[in-house]
This record gives structure tokens, C-alpha cells and sequence, in this order.
């Protein structure tokens, strides 16, 4: 029987994991806790590793397929750590790991800082979008990228700094999707000296392209799987006619074929089986594996 600290307020057990992702699906986590300082996150990785339990760390859950059977050990949500520091003048922000992307981006261009203004509709935290190389509109995490703070959980005292040139970044992926490192913050270099009105106007005309084409109403992940270039996913998904495709609550969205809706009352295994049907009708039409995008979290998918 593992004890609860005392020192750890933040700390719960038996939370629902569906409150925490944008499709508002998920089990519960046996252990969680959503720490508000770095020093948080240290003890907390601590206490986990003292207990050998396992750790899972999650942004805002915004690509994330969490089992319905929940996650053992101590799930750690960043999204409460928020903040970052701009030097207009330099070109510089340092943003903490629960950082939403589009305060960053919106922020970024009020101080006439340039370079952010894909990022705007892209719903995760700077820890998550670091890990997945986020992209968006011509623009993505590894061309703005200067360093990032890391947390081993071995050995949670000592956080170390890596280079972007240390990340291998390719198309949504980065080196940190294999390591189970922790992001604690994040230094971008920006574009300085652009006029504030003209790099918010940008950014705003992004967001607007955005939720005019995105099913942004409904609980989604995003675009669920890579697009398998030169190809687009959602344009091989569309052309077989699987716009609306339904198991159990989940959908593929009728307003983009990449997306997968819940309409309600999908479980994480409606969600995997429709994940596993589209893959295998695009693979049965066009000879071409489709791989998601989205991480899983959990045993329970049949989709591996
Ligand atoms: C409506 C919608 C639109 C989207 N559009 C885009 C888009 O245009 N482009 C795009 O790239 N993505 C898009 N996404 C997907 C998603 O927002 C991004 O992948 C985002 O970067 C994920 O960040 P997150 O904080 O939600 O990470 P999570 O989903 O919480 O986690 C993603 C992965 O990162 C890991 N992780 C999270 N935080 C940390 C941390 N601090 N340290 C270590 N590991 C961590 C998790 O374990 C998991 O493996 C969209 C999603 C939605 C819902």
C-alpha cells in the first residue's frame, strides 16, 4: 500500500483521466496530481520513483488516447504550470511547461515577436508540443526552438538542459517521444522588431483558416493520423467516403476526414476501433498505412 504524502497537496487518487483530454475520453488514474511549480514536479517524480511506480506525464491532453482502463501508478498533468518570460528586444521567450501554445503565440505577437503565429490554434502546452514537434501552417516547434529544461526521473535533483540540435525533430516526432524525460520549460529565439499589429493580424487570420475548416466544436484530438507524404490522410480517408463513419461515439468528422469526433458517448475503444477500420480500409483501397498521430496511453487498444 503506497502512502500519500502529506507535503504533496496536489496529489489525488482515483481521478477520471476524461476531464483531462480534449476528447474526454479515459479511465482513472490510480494516482494523480497537477503540480504548480517545478519544485512540485520534482518531489512528486520522487515520491513516484521511491514507490517504483510507473509515471506517466501529460500536457492539455490534446493528443492523447487515454485506455478506458486507466492508467496505473501516478499520472502527472503539467497544464497548472503556467508562465514565460519575453525579451522583445533580444528575440527570446522562456516558457514553463503547461504554457497553452495559443496564449504563447498571442503573446509572442503583441510584443512584435515573430515566428508563433501558426501556433495559435493548436490547443497543447509547450511541454507536449515540444514532444510532438507541433506544427501547423508552414510552421512547427523545431524551427523556434532554442533549448529545453529536462527532468530524468532517475535522477529528479539534477535537471539537465538539451539543444534543439539534441531532439532529432522530424514531422511530429522528436527524440523525447522515445525517452522518459520530462519537459520543465522551453527557450525559444523569435523574429524580434516586427510591428505588433501586423504579427497579431497574422495570427489571428491563422486561427480564423483554422476553425473555419476544423470540426472545433466537437471533442477531437486533432488530425489522428501522419500524413503519409506526399499524400494528405484526410484526402485518401475522404475519397473512400468514410466522412461520417460511426462506431459506438466516435466519428470520423464530416467537416475533415482527419479528425475523429466524439459525438457524445465515445469510450477510448470506440475511439481505437474506428482508428483501426480507417487504417484498414485506406490500406485494403490504397495499399498505404496510415499511422496515428496520437499517442496512447494504457493497455486496453486494439490498434497497436
Ligand atoms: C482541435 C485540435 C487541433 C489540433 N491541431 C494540431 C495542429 O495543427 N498541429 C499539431 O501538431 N497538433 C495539433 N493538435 C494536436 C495537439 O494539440 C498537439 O500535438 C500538442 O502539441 C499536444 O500538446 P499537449 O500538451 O496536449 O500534449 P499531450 O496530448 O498531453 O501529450 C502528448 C505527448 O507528449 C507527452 N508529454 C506531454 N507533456 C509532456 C512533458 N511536459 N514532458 C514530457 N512529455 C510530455 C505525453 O506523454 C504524450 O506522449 C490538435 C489538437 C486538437 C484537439
Amino acid at each position: 500500500m503506497v502512502a500519500s504524502p502529506s507535503h504533496h497537496p496536489s496529489l489525488r487518487q482515483g481521478v477520471g483521466l476524461d476531464e483531462f483530454t480534449t476528447w474526454k475520453v479515459g479511465g482513472t488514474a490510480e494516482w494523480f496530481a497537477e503540480p504548480t511549480h517545478q519544485d512540485d514536479i520534482r518531489a512528486l517524480v520522487g515520491w513516484s520513483g521511491h514507490h517504483r511506480l510507473p509515471l506517466h506525464c501529460i500536457g492539455a491532453g490534446s493528443n492523447l488516447l487515454i485506455a478506458d482502463g486507466g492508467l496505473d501508478g501516478l499520472t502527472l498533468c503539467n497544464r497548472r504550470l503556467q508562465g514565460s518570460r519575453l525579451d522583445a528586444t533580444g528575440g527570446w521567450i522562456e516558457a514553463e511547461t503547461g504554457e497553452p501554445l495559443p496564449t504563447l503565440a498571442r503573446k509572442a505577437a503583441r510584443v512584435g515577436l515573430g515566428g508563433l503565429e501558426w501556433a495559435v490554434g493548436i490547443p497543447g502546452t509547450v511541454g507536449g508540443a515540444v514532444v510532438m514537434n507541433a506544427g501547423a501552417q508552414g510552421g512547427c516547434i523545431a524551427e523556434w526552438l532554442h533549448s529545453v529544461q529536462l527532468l530524468d526521473p532517475t535522477n529528479p535533483d539534477q535537471p539537465v538542459t538539451w539543444s534543439a540540435s539534441d531532439l532529432a525533430f522530424g514531422y511530429r516526432q522528436s527524440r523525447l517521444q522515445q525517452e522518459p524525460l520530462i519537459v520543465l520549460s522551453a527557450r525559444f529565439r523569435l523574429d524580434h522588431g516586427h510591428d505588433p499589429a501586423a504579427v497579431t493580424a497574422r495570427t489571428s487570420a491563422n486561427l480564423h483558416s483554422r476553425t473555419s475548416t476544423q470540426p472545433y466544436q466537437q471533442p477531437s484530438c486533432g488530425s489522428v493520423f501522419r500524413n503519409p507524404e506526399p499524400q494528405k490522410a484526410g484526402q485518401l480517408i475522404e475519397a473512400l467516403g468514410l466522412k461520417g463513419l460511426q462506431i459506438g461515439g466516435a466519428q470520423v468528422s464530416p467537416i475533415h476526414a482527419n479528425f475523429i469526433v466524439n459525438t457524445g458517448r465515445a469510450t477510448a475503444a470506440d475511439i481505437a476501433a474506428l482508428i483501426a477500420e480507417v487504417q484498414q480500409r485506406v490500406e485494403a483501397a490504397h495499399g498505404i498505412t496510415l499511422h496515428p498521430e496520437v499517442k496512447r496511453l494504457g493497455r486496453d487498444h486494439p490498434w497497436i
